[in-house]
């Protein structure tokens, strides 16, 4: 059957099919960046134009493209950007530009986001647009503070209900009995500044005063509060704590169960701030693990890695890179160099295919392995010490050898195959430099409560360039080299890692952050 000459019952008004552009009104979630869609994500990175709340997570924009425009457009209590009907316009301008426009809002767009009331706007230009819901507050906030907004023995409702009006003024829009009556949980958006008076209310109506009532601050963000108290106690131990906005209110038996489900709290690391010091590049890896256990991950990237132009004594080494019986590499950025200037030169993994091939430590071997090539060497402790030690099985005597690194890298390793007789050509593929860490950075890295060091050159980096650790924070080294370079910079190691490697790493972190929670409880 062939539908191509259906003619569809709905057909767009001219004024749509004339527009080129869209607007689409996307949720980005509570504030984990974790929790935004990826179909939000896909349309951050394609957008012309961002037009953005405050409660959006941080890092949401990270994808767009660099030429997007990005407008800030969000009300600020008491001090709006934009009102609402300029924020209207605005969209209906770039749409009719061509523009593809993405509305970003925090949670959901149609859970009082005014996104329905942007939607008729944009229906009443004619102007084409689409809805991505996003995760909305009211269910994250309480999930990530162990509470289930519904339950099969607790709750088989849920209301969302806006805090926003003020419970005391008549011809509220609230009716009190009726939320008083409701068979479930309630759940208040906007209702902190409000909150005396909404308890008052309901329990006047005839609400269970002694019914279990959880605010979750900030919920999903790494700040996360959540208190637990009755009807009748919540306000006062609110306004004890100074809950601030943005915080959701939640009625009913759920928020009982907080104190078995609660699970944030339990990961290893919560409650931690972790300075990653390591380049922006190399970063994620570590910043995703510390996250996964619970920390809250602060980049204060101390180095930069700044590859070599591909010329003279390095380009001469890899054209020729067939004559070498045994290449040496020390770092996962060396790998990725080496094979950069291989495309460079016309050459490709094959030009590897003699020769014994040497990493420092399994990170290196894996960009290696992605490489196409499997190292025939890998010792098990990833200094250069260690390396040399490994190679002593394998023959150099009289034979050239590439050690391929970073400029600045230690001379054990060259020095020591040069005294075993071996012809050993020392090329510098990259330069770590500084990368200064200007004032977000430095406020970033006074909240931490560990420092992690991954290499000698972010110890001296950082602090050579006069930044200071707060002094309650742990010093946390990678290896035995740079808890030296830490200490000649007058720094207290208080962890050092037992295996070399980011995994190594994070299992002494997490082991010193569990060894201080025991010696408190
Ligand atoms: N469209 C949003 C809600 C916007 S109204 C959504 O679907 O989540 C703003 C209110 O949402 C805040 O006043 C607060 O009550 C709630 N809120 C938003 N983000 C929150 C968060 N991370 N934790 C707790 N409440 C939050």
């Amino acid at each position: 059957m062939s539908c191509s000459r259906r003619q569809s019952a709905w057909s767009p008004p001219d004024s749509v099919s004339r527009v080129s552009g869209i607007v689409y009104l996307v949720g980005a979630g509570p504030g984990d960046p974790g929790l935004m869609t990826r179909r939000s994500l896909e349309l951050i990175a394609a957008a012309d134009a961002i037009l953005y709340d405050r409660l959006i997570p941080p890092g949401a924009l990270d994808g767009a493209r660099a030429d997007a425009e990005l407008r800030y457009v969000g009300k600020e209590p008491g001090a709006p950007a934009l009102t609402q009907d300029e924020t209207n316009e605005l969209m209906v301008e770039l749409a009719r530009a061509g523009k593809r426009v993405v509305r970003l809002k925090g949670g959901d767009p149609f859970v009082f986001g005014r996104g329905g009331e942007e939607a008729e706007a944009l229906a009443a230009a004619g102007i084409r647009f689409e809805v991505v819901p996003g995760v909305t507050a009211g269910v994250a906030a309480p999930a990530y503070a162990g509470i289930p907004v519904t339950h099969r023995d607790a709750a088989s409702a849920v209301a969302f209900v806006t805090g926003h009006e003020d419970p005391g003024k008549p011809g509220t829009a609230l009716d009190w009995e009726a939320l008083a009556r409701f068979p479930g949980t309630l759940v208040f958006y906007m209702g902190i500044k409000t909150l005396p008076l909404i308890a008052e209310r309901l329990a006047a109506a005839g609400r269970n005063p002694g019914e279990a009532v959880a605010v979750v601050e900030r919920g999903t963000h790494p700040g996360q509060r959540a208190i637990v108290d009755t009807l009748g106690g919540i306000a006062a131990r609110v306004a004890a704590a100074e809950i601030r906005p943005p915080a959701i209110t939640l009625v009913g038996p759920v928020a009982e169960l907080r104190e078995t489900i609660a699970w944030l709290e339990r990961r290893p690391l919560h409650g931690e701030v972790v300075a990653v010091t390591r380049a922006r590049a190399q970063a994620s890896g570590l910043a995703t693990r510390l996250r996964e256990l619970g920390a809250e991950v602060v980049e204060t990237p101390a180095i930069r890695i700044q590859p070599r132009p591909v010329e003279g004594e390095l380009r001469e080494a890899i054209g020729r890179i067939e004559e070498y019986s045994l290449v040496c590499l020390t770092s996962p950025n060396g790998v990725r160099l080496l094979f950069e200037g291989l495309g460079q030169t016309g050459g490709d993994a094959r030009a590897l295919a003699a020769a014994t091939v040497a990493a420092i430590g399994p990170g290196t071997a894996a960009e290696l392995a992605r490489h196409g090539i499997r190292a025939d060497v890998v010792p098990e402790r990833f200094v250069a010490e260690a390396l040399v030690e490994a190679l002593a099985s394998v023959p150099v005597e009289g034979r050239r050898v590439l050690v391929a690194r970073a400029a600045e890298a230690r001379d054990v390793l060259p020095e020591a195959l040069r005294k075993r007789g071996a012809e050993v050509d020392d090329v510098a593929l990259y330069e770590t430099v500084a990368e200064p860490l200007g004032d977000d950075g430095r406020a970033a890295l006074d909240r931490a409560t560990y420092v992690t060091f991954t290499s000698s050159s972010t110890v001296r980096f950082l602090i050579g360039a006069g930044a200071e650790l707060p002094p309650a924070a742990r010093v946390v080294s990678i290896g035995p080299v740079t808890s030296e370079t830490a200490r000649e910079h007058g720094l207290t190691v208080d962890v050092e890692a037992e295996r070399h490697d980011v995994e190594g790493l994070v299992t002494a972190l997490v082991a010193d952050a569990e060894s201080r929670r025991g010696a408190l409880a």
